[in-house]
């Protein structure tokens, strides 16, 4: 939408002179409009939004509103308060045209031929928000209704439009019933005060408020009301004294100002009362008063005589001018007491920061759409939005950002059911998504989908906002596997394999059968190598009853081919490793039977306390490099020609060599038995600080333990360091940690480590 629309001055030819003439009530109220638009800071062209104003009026032509004044009355009202926002002329014409799609035989294509891409664009937009069913949703989702809304428009000035629609709604709600009038009004507080808010609008916002208030708490708004309503007299006496005064003090320092004062509006007095738990008389800033200046400079200035003149209540200055608030908001706040001790709240700015006070981001579009007359392109557009935000350095205004960019929202899509829900689903879903999002029942009978009202094919992306509509039938076939490929979402994967594994079972194995075998053969096994032996762990892993099971499941895509003959390839070599271990064994055991020694009766039988999985008589070493002793969790090594030596099971030659591929299957199983011997050599090594007198010191302490000591030698490893080495006979581990932990509180002493880990 980068065209600028063009401008239809001359069309219809001399458009004054045949200028078609409505009911004087709606004539009326157009020459309002009208008034407003010339009052303006920007040209616009009369004759084009006059135009549009006889589009809609005879678009719109008898249908009247609950009051019973002419439908067309709204949209000109709507107008209006575009017109004040500032807004431009597309603005204007669009707000002229909004409601014409929805309510009337007036078409997009119309309205583009007739006004050009961007109004069309624009009044597109505010239709799809009108369809929007925000009131089911609950409190936790408002902030992503407020999300998609702003996602949803990719032109700013559709949300401006729609804000200007709800605020003359609200205005004239009086004629709906009871029912509707909650309803609106709850919508009004939660979702559009809420983004007037975030645009800065300050004025849209409170009005915003104050009428959805009025309709949600009757009773607390009337009481606010009648509480204002009779200090209202006194309260601006004293107010008019104070401006006055102030106005005097600035007159006589030379500072051109422009004061005015209010009493704030109802729902701010509201929120402070209920959620700071205050009585009326409590609340301190009724009345607020604000001073208008030039420059920034004066701002602090006029801040100065303030202070000077009342005295401030203390933490309730506010720089707000140095900091901005992340939509946008400068200005100075500070409350003082004035005559009577009633305190005041005084708001300082200059006449930028008003106007962005009071209009938010359309104030920055009045500038940017300019006095030029010349409308900006979408890219500058976002780019104003970009600039306002960057400048402030703030994590909301960053939040703000991200809500109002559709690009930042890459990873979700909002659409509309027919009936207006919302419905949010991964960037990328495709009908099918949005099928399976509603129930697997509509996914599974869909035989159609249409996407803002045209038939598309499946594999479509859908887009915010777009309105999806599921055609299904009772004779579908279900879904096709393909399905599974363009689904989006895991949920709707899941729930087209559900039914796969339901409809499909014969199906199914014949397809997965046909998957597992490729996939085995694509990995170099047989079919004849998928023993049961193999077969049987892993489908009571995957808690499958039979062979068929498994292919009904890879059939359906509940498990993947790869995956199984993957864990199959496992199982197989697992299975080669103990046949190979198992040739290993015999092998000793027939050399241990050819040299007699085996045992007639086959008992388990313990080797110098060592029992060996599988061997009942062998050469049993223990390895020097761990020299494990009783206690220590121990594992065997199957040597070439010397038997089994039994290493800990922490020594690094164990650990490594589990890694050797050739010699992982001659690990073997081993544990300490019953009948362990007495003695068992093993090795520990000392490190200390090299100090004369420690060989000594260290031979007193075996000998107060009796350790049974078969070396002991000492040398110095330089820098003052020395290194024991210490080989000695325990019974076992208990005996050994003594020892240990004695030699530990040697003089000197930093370390004693068991060698070999
Ligand atoms: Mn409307």
């Amino acid at each position: 939408m980068a065209d600028t629309p063009k401008k239809t001055a001359e069309a219809p030819a001399g458009a004054i002179a045949e200028r078609k003439e409505f009911d004087p009530a709606v004539e009326e109220c157009y020459a309002r409009l009208e008034e407003k638009v010339r009052a303006s800071s920007i040209h616009m062209d009369m004759a084009r939004i006059r135009a549009a104003f006889e589009l809609a009026a005879e678009a719109h032509e008898g249908q009247k509103r609950k009051d019973g004044s002419p439908y067309v009355t709204h949209v000109v009202a709507a107008a209006e308060i575009t017109a004040e926002m500032g807004l431009d002329e597309d603005s204007i014409v669009s707000a002229l045209l909004h409601d014409v799609i929805e309510d009337t035989n007036v078409t997009h294509e119309q309205i583009r031929e007739k006004f050009g891409e961007s109004v069309a664009g624009i009044v597109e937009g505010v239709t799809k928000l009108t369809r929007v069913n925000f009131t089911s949703r609950e409190d936790e989702q408002m902030e992503n209704m407020r999300k998609m809304l702003m996602a949803m428009c990719n032109d700013i000035r559709v949300i401006l439009i729609k804000l200007a629609d709800r605020l003359h709604n609200m205005r004239t709600m009086d004629y709906q019933t009871p029912e509707k009038q909650r309803i609106k009004s709850l919508e009004t507080m939660q979702i559009y005060a809420p983004i007037a808010h975030r645009l800065g609008m300050q004025r849209i916002k409170w009005e915003l408020e104050d009428l959805s208030l009025y309709y949600l708490d009757p009773i607390g708004y009337q009481a606010i009301m009648a509480d204002v309503d009779s200090r209202r007299e006194k309260l601006e006496n004293f107010m008019g004294e104070m401006e006055v005064k102030i106005r005097a003090r600035l007159d006589e320092w030379g500072i051109p100002c422009s004061i005015n004062s209010r009493i704030k509006h109802i729902y701010s007095i509201y929120r402070k009362m209920y959620t700071q738990k205050l009585d009326m008389k409590e609340i301190f800033d009724l009345c607020a008063l604000r001073i208008i200046v030039d420059d920034i400079s004066q701002c602090y200035n006029v801040l100065g005589q303030i202070h000077d003149m009342f005295k401030p209540v203390p933490g309730r200055f506010k720089d707000y001018i140095s900091t901005p608030k992340p939509n946008g908001y400068q200005s100075l706040h500070t409350t003082v007491i004035g005559s009577e001790g009633i305190p005041f709240e005084v708001q300082i700015r200059t006449w930028d920061m008003h106007r962005v006070s009071e209009y938010g981001i359309a104030a920055h579009w009045k500038y940017k759409s300019g006095s030029a007359g010349v409308a900006a392109g979408d890219e500058e557009k976002f780019a104003w939005v970009r600039r306002l935000l960057e400048s402030q350095q703030n994590s909301d205004a960053q939040d703000f950002f991200s809500d109002l960019h559709v690009d930042m929202f890459a990873d979700e899509v909002f659409v509309f059911s027919p009936k207006g829900d919302v419905i949010n689903m991964p960037a990328g879903a495709t009908p099918i998504d949005f099928a399976y999002s509603i129930h697997s029942a509509v996914g599974n009978s869909m035989v159609g989908a249409k996407v803002n009202g045209r038939i598309t094919p499946f594999d479509h992306v859908l887009q915010n906002g777009d309105i999806v509509e599921i055609i299904t039938s009772k004779g579908a076939t279900g879904p096709s596997r393909d399905w599974l490929k363009i689904a989006k979402s895991g949920s709707a994967r899941t729930k087209i394999k559900q039914w796969f594994k339901k409809e499909r079972r014969e199906e199914n194995i014949v397809q997965g059968r046909e998957a597992f075998e490729s996939e085995l053969r694509h990995a170099g096994l047989n079919v004849a190598d998928v023993t049961p032996a193999i077969l049987e762990p892993l489908l009571k892993r995957l808690s499958l009853p039979t062979a068929d099971d498994l292919y009904a499941a890879i059939g359906y895509g509940g498990v993947t081919a790869v995956k199984t003959v993957n864990r199959i390839k496992e199982e197989v070599s697992k299975a080669q490793r103990a046949a190979a271990q198992k040739t290993a064994l015999d092998r000793l055991n027939e050399a241990a039977d050819r040299r007699g020694e085996r045992d007639a009766k086959k008992r388990p039988h313990s080797i110098q306390g060592v029992l060996v999985e599988g061997l009942d008589n062998c050469l049993i070493k223990f390895a020097r490099c761990c020299t494990p002793v009783p206690g220590d969790d121990i594992v065997g090594f199957i040597t070439r020609g010397y038997g089994v030596s039994v290493h800990r099971t922490d020594c690094k030659n164990h650990i490594t060599g589990r890694l050797d591929p050739d010699g992982s299957g001659r690990w073997i199983n081993v544990s300490w038995a019953d009948d362990v011997n007495d003695s068992y050599v093993t090795t520990l090594k000392l490190n200390s600080r090299d100090r004369s007198g420690l060989v000594m010191d260290i031979a007193t302490v075996l000998n107060s333990l009796n350790a049974r000591v078969r070396s002991l030698s000492a040398r110095d490893v330089g820098v003052g360091m020395a290194t024991a080495n210490l080989t000695l006979e325990v019974k076992n581990l208990e005996e050994l940690n003594a020892i240990i932990a004695r030699l530990e509180t040697v003089q000197g002493v930093s370390e004693v480590v068991r060698t070999g880990a």
